[in-house]
């Protein structure tokens, strides 16, 4: 049993979503695109789930966050897939890719074959059994993936109204789930390995800006420890997590938030993988020319660093697929991908964005007792890096127009006197 497509997206996330538009955009026929996903639903603006998808209330549900309406664009529904032609394969693991042959084998048993395939497998959240510990199966504790996992904290918050909830990591899902914990009206400790939150970006005195404001909405924050085991009762729920550092929390529910891993497992062996992630060149292209990668299963150049990157942004899943798709349908008018990496958050009523990459010294600046703060980074004499908390459209627009044209940087305590206003004159 088979089907035969010329193009094939393999993932049904945000980067599934954005290729597609750009597909139908660029004239592609009825029957020549096909989208396999493991998950029962069209593609949808995964950074929704750890948002809106919590809000106590006027909560956003499918169909209000399929793709494209992050980036402005159309929505696309399942009734769009088909007015397009697009064949939608969802609820459907593939199970093994033979790149000789072009095929894939679902996990129901069919053999899909592609002229050329997209691969947007996107990433799995790391489990704590992966760092020794047992018991995460348990039915109040929560990771967030997917729509089921988001289904699952909700069902979790719904079950324990002003309970305690122990929230493991200090990363993106752990600030933001934080967040929308305390919007909830649950009880929230955060648990992290760390000297501070988000120590793969923010410095310790961002990191502190916004613990500071998590602490004034009541989160309580035990650093540089980690999770030893669950006390686990005979309903098989966790009552309480012990720590390395021999304290017990009690706890209604647990949201685990320490990392993911790109789904690449269908093609070691198969195609040449750099930084955990699928090779691929400046056009989104693997080793083997009929395959390309997108979104956070993608390691691609980023010309600015002068090196590969893995991103695992959602700004990043929607330019790369664009460009992907442009690279097949029109390679002699399409150049080098050539991206700016982008990541932002939103928790409470607080919003930041930052452009570039964080290396190098940092120059803080605005008011940290105020609402709007931001640094900038300087590696070897130039501006590398910016971020910025509270800032107008036309101030994100500034640092990110600053940090693309990478400007020289002599005097590092000129850079921190104009503060934001040196993004906005250059
Ligand atoms: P995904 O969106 O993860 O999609 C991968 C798809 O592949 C899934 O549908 C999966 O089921 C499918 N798949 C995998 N393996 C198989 C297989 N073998 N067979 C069939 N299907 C398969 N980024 C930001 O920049 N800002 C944010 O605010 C933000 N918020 C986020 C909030 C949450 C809760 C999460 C989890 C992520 C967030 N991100 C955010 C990150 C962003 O969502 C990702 O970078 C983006 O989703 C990556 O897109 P992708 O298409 O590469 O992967
Ligand atoms: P992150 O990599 O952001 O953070 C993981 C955190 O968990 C780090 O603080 C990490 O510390 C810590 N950690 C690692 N191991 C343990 C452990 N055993 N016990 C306790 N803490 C541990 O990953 P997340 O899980 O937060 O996010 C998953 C993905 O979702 C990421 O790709 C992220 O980009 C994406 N996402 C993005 C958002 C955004 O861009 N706004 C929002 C939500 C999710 P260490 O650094 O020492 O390993």
């Amino acid at each position: 049993m088979g089907r035969a497509f010329t193009y094939v997206i393999l993932g049904g996330g945000v980067a599934a979503g954005y290729a597609a538009l750009e597909f139908t955009k660029r004239g592609v026929s009825q029957g020549e695109l096909c989208i396999i996903s493991e998950e029962p639903v069209a593609p949808y603006e995964r950074p929704a789930l750890s948002k809106g998808f919590l809000l106590p209330e006027a909560r956003a549900r499918l169909p209000s966050f399929h793709t494209c309406v992050g980036d402005n664009e159309e929505r696309l529904t399942p009734k769009w897939y088909k007015e397009h032609g697009i064949e939608l394969v969802l609820g459907t693991r593939v199970k093994s890719a033979d790149v000789r042959r072009k095929t894939l084998l679902t996990a129901t048993g069919e053999t899909i074959s592609y002229k050329i395939l997209l691969v947007a497998t996107g990433a799995r959240a790391l489990k704590l059994e992966e760092f020794g510990v047992t018991g995460s199966d348990a039915e109040n504790v929560c990771y967030l993936r997917d729509l089921a996992d988001a289904n699952r904290i909700f069902d979790a918050m719904q079950s324990c109204p002003g309970g305690n909830a122990i929230v493991i990591g200090g990363g993106y899902i752990g600030m933001e789930c934080a967040a929308s914990l305390v919007i909830n009206k649950i009880n929230v400790t955060m648990v992290f390995p760390e000297a501070h939150c988000m120590a793969r970006l923010f410095t310790p005195k961002i990191a502190s800006y916004y613990e500071d404001y998590y602490k004034s909405k009541g989160v309580t924050f035990i650093k540089g420890t980690v999770l030893s085991s669950f006390d686990i009762d005979s309903d098989g729920k966790v009552t309480a997590v012990n720590l390395r550092d021999g304290s017990l929390l009690p706890a209604d529910m647990v949201v685990v938030g320490i990392g993911i891993r790109p789904n690449t497992g269908l093609f070691e062996g198969q195609l040449n993988l750099e930084k955990g992630g699928i090779k691929v060149n400046g056009k989104l292209q693997s080793s083997n020319s009929s395959i390309y990668a997108i979104g956070d299963v993608a390691a691609f150049p980023v010309k600015l660093f002068g090196e590969s990157r893995r991103l695992e942004h959602v700004d990043s899943a929607r330019r790369s697929a664009r460009h992907a798709v442009a690279a097949i349908m029109e390679p002699e008018k399409t150049g080098e991908f050539d991206y700016l990496p982008f990541f932002y958050s939103r928790v409470f009523t607080m919003s930041w964005q930052f452009y570039g990459d964080n290396v190098g010294e940092v120059v803080h600046y605005g008011d940290f007792s105020g609402n709007t703060i931001g640094a900038y980074w300087v590696s070897k004499g130039y501006l590398v890096g910016s971020f910025l908390e509270g800032g107008t459209k036309e101030e994100y627009e500034a640092i990110a127009k600053t940090t693309r044209l990478k400007p020289a940087i002599e005097d590092l305590g000129e850079l921190e006197r104009q503060g934001l206003g040196f993004a906005l004159t250059v």
